[in-house]
């Protein structure tokens, strides 16, 4: 089997992966170098900052570091792969940028490829001209960061129970409400605040996406949340925070399509990055299980780990396929990929899940142990199957859209 660089290429019934165009190709390369000379040799800072840093918001990558990061990525070309050219990016697509995500993500170094793209796309698909000059060109251009604002202490899975509301004003809106488990809230200059306009209508025409600048009077940030993984989130407190009629973004009452079109481009990314993760941890139990003997023969030999390792394998291989397809769709000009979306998002990071938990296995205390990123990966991964829709959702949603269109024929 022609093997390069840990990923499986050839012919003969080996595991092929979707054929890239040359471009793409020169993606993958250029993510994986990126990869190797810049993330693999802060893993060991990011994993002892992780363990001394307690409580206190320290960041994983130290801020002067990630700038350096982030002027190489612009050297190399990988800034915005999927940004239109239009918007300042590379317009590749976003096949483009799960190919490179998938390479970055084979580092456990928390280094995000800029910049965020599911804002950017949210934007770019409802934001009027103004919005794009205040916004999403500086988005596009590393200017100015963004988060969304969605979640709230008593509505997660079920986005359409929020309560925070935005009452109409003499000369705009005025927000009220709190928000939780708020990703990069401290650092960020605005959020996509989405509130109830219409409390009957809820998410059938009473929800809407707000622009809200950060900091911005009446609202109040917490401390972040420490979690069992990198991660840590925030809460918001909205107390009567006054925006202008041109805070809107898109139409009054209609945030929810736009917000599943940016959720749907987030799930594919999340996808590409559960792909790289359960490449390496692939890559170190194959090393691993030659390597270390244990009555007098290596554990390659052991068909209990042989089929741990088959078994990452296949899924991790079908995990790849399905993230490829779906950005692919995408690319191809398909607006509705919410059924991929869903389908990669539950079978990526349970794949995951599955892998990481082999691995460890196969590594055994050194798995457990802070001396290999397995046990960084076991943690960090954990949330990816709670955050942008909990798997029991996206399960749900699946088998709504499958009996719908299996009904309609
Ligand atoms: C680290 C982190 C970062 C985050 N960043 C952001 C952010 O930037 N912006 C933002 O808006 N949100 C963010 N979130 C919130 C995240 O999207 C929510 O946690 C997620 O949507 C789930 O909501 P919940 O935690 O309230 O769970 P709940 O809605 O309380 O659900 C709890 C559990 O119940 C089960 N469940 C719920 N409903 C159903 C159902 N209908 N059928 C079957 N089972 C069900 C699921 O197993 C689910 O995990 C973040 C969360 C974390 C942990």
């Amino acid at each position: 089997m022609a093997r390069r660089s840990g990923r499986f290429l050839g012919t003969n019934g080996r595991l092929i992966d979707v054929k890239l165009t040359e471009e793409l190709e020169a993606v993958q390369e250029i993510a994986r170098g990126f990869m190797h000379r810049e993330l693999m040799p802060l893993e060991s800072s990011v994993i002892s900052t992780e363990v001394t840093r307690g409580f206190d918001q320290v960041p994983l990558i130290d801020p002067v570091e990630e700038k350096r990061l982030t002027t190489s990525v612009r050297d190399l070309g990988l800034w915005g792969l999927e940004v239109t050219e239009e918007l300042g990016g590379a317009g590749l697509g976003l096949l483009a940028k799960a190919v490179a995500v998938e390479e970055i993500n084979y580092s456990i170094t928390p280094y995000r490829l800029p910049p965020e793209s599911p804002n950017i796309s949210f934007l770019d698909s409802i934001a009027t001209p103004e919005q794009r000059e205040r916004y999403l060109y500086p988005l596009s251009r590393g200017e100015k960061t963004s988060a969304l604002a969605l979640t709230e202490p008593d509505a997660g899975a079920d986005a359409g129970g929020i309560r925070t509301t935005a009452t109409k004003t003499a000369d705009g809106w005025e927000i009220s409400g709190s928000k939780l488990w708020i990703s990069w809230a401290d650092t960020v200059d605005f959020f996509i605040v989405i509130a109830l306009t219409d409390p009957i209508k809820r998410n059938r025409g009473g929800m809407t996406a707000f622009l809200v600048d950060s900091p911005i009077e009446g609202l109040e940030i917490s401390k972040p949340i420490a979690t069992m993984g990198e991660q840590r989130p925030f809460g918001l407190f909205f107390d009567r925070v006054r925006v202008p009629d041109s805070a809107i973004l898109g139409e009054v009452g209609e945030a929810f399509a736009p917000l599943t079109n940016r959720l749907g481009v987030r799930r594919v990314e999340i996808g590409a990055r559960c792909v790289g993760m359960a490449q390496r941890l692939v890559d170190m139990m194959c090393q691993y299980s030659l390597e270390r003997h244990t009555f007098g023969a290596p554990l390659a030999e052991r068909q209990a780990v042989q089929f741990m390792i088959a078994d990452s394998v296949m899924e991790l291989h079908a995990a790849r396929l399905m993230v490829r397809d779906a950005a692919g769709m995408l690319d191809s000009g398909v607006k509705d990929i919410r059924m991929e979306a869903s389908t990669v998002k539950v079978q990526s990071t349970e794949m995951l899940s599955r892998v990481v938990d082999r691995a460890m296995q196969v590594h055994g205390a050194m798995g457990y142990s802070k001396e290999l990123p397995i046990e960084f990966v076991y943690r960090n991964s954990r949330v990816l199957r709670i955050l942008e829709g909990p798997s029991e959702i996206h399960r749900a949603q699946i088998a709504k859209l499958a009996i719908k269109e299996r009904g309609a024929r």
